[in-house]
Formats: C-alpha cells, sequence, structure tokens
C-alpha cells in the first residue's frame, strides 16, 4: 500500500482565524523545484493582511521565505545553477520573465505580481490555497517553487534566521539608496523604529549618511535604543518630544535631505512631518501611501514650493535582494538584536499577532519545523 506524504500548512480562512490543513505533496515537474522552508519572516503587511484579508478564500501566508532545495527537477537544476540542499531566498514577486520589468529584475513591478489587478498571477503568500499544488505559502512544512519563482542563494556562512531579515533589508536598500539616493553626508529621517525602519537606518548607516534621526513613540522604547545600537545618531520620542524641533535642532535649522515612512500605518502623520523637516530645497520624501487614500488639505504647494520628490516605496528589487544577503553576512552589524522572536508552525496565529504587539517585538521567524 502506497502512502501518499502530506504536508502540515497554516491557513488563514477568516480574518484573524488559521485552520491547520494537510496539502498532498506536490509533484515536481523538470523545470521545478520543491522548498523545505526554514524561516518564514513576518512583517507589518502579514499584521494588517490577517486582519483585514484582501480578498476572501483561504491562503498559506508567509512572503519573506528562506529555505533549502528539498527536490530539485532537472531542467531547475541546468537553469539555476542550484541543487538539492542549496539554500535559498525566494522572492515572493513570481514574475512573467517576459516583460521589461523582469528582464531588469523588476519583478516588484511585473503585471503578474500585482495580485490586485492580476489575479491569475502567483505570488507567495497571497495566492489562494485552493489553487493546486497549493502550496503556495512559508507558513507550511514546504513550498513549491514554479519554474519562474526568483530566487537567491543564501551565502555560505549565513544563518537560515539572519537571512530571514533579507525583506526588510533589501527594502532597506532599494528605498534609502536605490529610491531616495542616500549615500554620503546624508541627513536621514526614519519614522518608525521597526524591521523596516532598521534595516533602512542600516543602509544608510553604511551608504556614508552623516546624520541618522529616527522616529518612535513611547511602545518603541526598546526599539529606539536598537536604533542607536545599528547606527542612529539622534532618535526621537514624538510623544515625549516636539520632533520637529528636535530635527532642526540637530540639523542646524536645515532639515534633512530624505525623510523615510517606515511606520507602518501611521497614515498622514509621517508624511506631513517629512515635509516640514525637509531641507530649504531638493529633499526626497518617501511615501507608503496605500493606507491614506484619501488626503484632504493636502500641502501640494510645499512639496512645489521645497522642490521636493516623492517617491513610493515598493518592495525591493532583483539586487536590492542580492545586496541585503551579503551586508547581512558581514558582520557589521549585530542582527542578533532585529531577530527577537521565534515560533513554531502551531503559533501561526500568535507568531502574526506578535508583530503588530508589544515593543520587544521587532522581527518574527516563524520556523515551520520548530
Ligand atoms: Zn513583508
Ligand atoms: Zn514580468
Amino acid at each position: 500500500m502506497s502512502v501518499v506524504e502530506k504536508v502540515n500548512a497554516a491557513v488563514r480562512v477568516a480574518p484573524q482565524v488559521t485552520e491547520f490543513r494537510e496539502y498532498d505533496m506536490p509533484d515536481i515537474p523538470p523545470e521545478a523545484a520543491l522548498l523545505k522552508v526554514e524561516v518564514a519572516g513576518i512583517c507589518g503587511t502579514d499584521v494588517k493582511f490577517y486582519s483585514k484579508p484582501p480578498f476572501e478564500g483561504p491562503v498559506i501566508m508567509g512572503h519573506e521565505n528562506i529555505g533549502y532545495i528539498a527536490k530539485a527537477g532537472k531542467i531547475f537544476q541546468e537553469r539555476r545553477g542550484l541543487k538539492e540542499g542549496d539554500m535559498v531566498f525566494a522572492e515572493h514577486y513570481v514574475g512573467c520573465m517576459d516583460c521589461e520589468w523582469c528582464h531588469k529584475g523588476e519583478y516588484r513591478l511585473c503585471m503578474y505580481t500585482d495580485w490586485r489587478r492580476f489575479p491569475e498571477g502567483l505570488r507567495f503568500g497571497y495566492t489562494l490555497a485552493e489553487r493546486a499544488p497549493h502550496l503556495f505559502g512559508g507558513f507550511a512544512e514546504y513550498m513549491y517553487l514554479p519554474w519562474n519563482s526568483v530566487l537567491h542563494k543564501v551565502p555560505d556562512g549565513l544563518s537560515a534566521e539572519h537571512a530571514g531579515v533579507v525583506t526588510p533589508m533589501a527594502n532597506g536598500i532599494q528605498w534609502a539608496l536605490f529610491d531616495c539616493g542616500v549615500g554620503y553626508d546624508s541627513r536621514v529621517l526614519i519614522q518608525g523604529p521597526g524591521q523596516q525602519g532598521l534595516c533602512n537606518t542600516i543602509a544608510s548607516k553604511t551608504a556614508g549618511a552623516s546624520l541618522i534621526i529616527v522616529t518612535g513613540t513611547s511602545k518603541d522604547v526598546k526599539r529606539l535604543q536598537v536604533a542607536k545600537n545599528l547606527g542612529a545618531d539622534v532618535v526621537i520620542n514624538v510623544e515625549e518630544e516636539d520632533p520637529l524641533e528636535k530635527i532642526m535642532e540637530v540639523t542646524g535649522g536645515e532639515g534633512v535631505d530624505v525623510s523615510l515612512d517606515c511606520t507602518a500605518g501611521a497614515g498622514t502623520i509621517p508624511v506631513l512631518l517629512g515635509i516640514e523637516a525637509m531641507k530649504r530645497k531638493g529633499g526626497t520624501l518617501q511615501i507608503q501611501g496605500e493606507d491614506v487614500p484619501d488626503f484632504p488639505n493636502f500641502p501640494l504647494g510645499k512639496i512645489g514650493n521645497k522642490y521636493i520628490t516623492v517617491k513610493a516605496a515598493r518592495g525591493h528589487n532583483y539586487e536590492s535582494c542580492e545586496l541585503a544577503l551579503k551586508q547581512l553576512n558581514s558582520d557589521r552589524y549585530d542582527i542578533g538584536q532585529i531577530t527577537t522572536h521565534k515560533f513554531g508552525l502551531k503559533d501561526t496565529h500568535d507568531a502574526i499577532n506578535a508583530v503588530g504587539g508589544s515593543g520587544d517585538v521587532i522581527h518574527v521567524s516563524m520556523m515551520p519545523w520548530a
């Protein structure tokens, strides 16, 4: 009698409801592979979509996935230069591999990864679990890697848990360096000291910023201390002091070159502070934006008068992921200060809610086999 191997997965079935389901171990065609999930990082997006799913239907969440290649088809091995046993980071963007964006390594901008407008597209952590072969999220023992999955080999010497920080680290490199041009002597305002803000701090510091200011609230006391440890020059608890006054004080009244919104949902506040804190002419304001579709009395005049460039945050490209893995593998920063919490698969519900919870939590690793 043959026994079909089963894969355990945590499935979001309703807002704030996780159900455990078993799926058949998928057949792996020659051009595909199977990932044994070691770490699925959890971020603010998971917190948001666990409470307010963007669409109905069961989903295996988990979009920041590190694991070992457990099975690799022959064509997959030839094309990718990867073999069974290799540790990889799988981007959650699964590109079409044919459009101009995919050719540039900008899978995040490909129509196939735009799940809001192209439901047939595939995105790890977002795709419905009803779709065969079902294993499209990291909150499971295994994940299916189709021919067009975007993979990065994890460098030797980097642990799976530290590699699990690759997504916020890639965002830090993408937003601060590539999008906002942070470099030597830049003065940078980073609003929010969570995993995104801390990784933007590391990226800015490494790039040569001369002044890094990180803001937070009273629940962020520990996170603000970690920001200091990782290179922030000034930290501001906005509930205790006026952030604009402090920014002007530490910049000699000149303001900052770049403002980055890493608040995960503080709405219009970081946008307005960023505009006010910006230098007289020519600064760059990075926004999240999706959570503030309506913005009455938006000070467009100031954007014009101060000659501000506005940049929307939109994930990370291929190069920023490669650089992020190298950054994490260097010993210049103590990444252990960011990887604060680990959970097993059965504690998926608590793991997601932990990210939105107390101030001690910075980065949460879901480790399905733990
Ligand atoms: Zn994320
Ligand atoms: Zn494409």
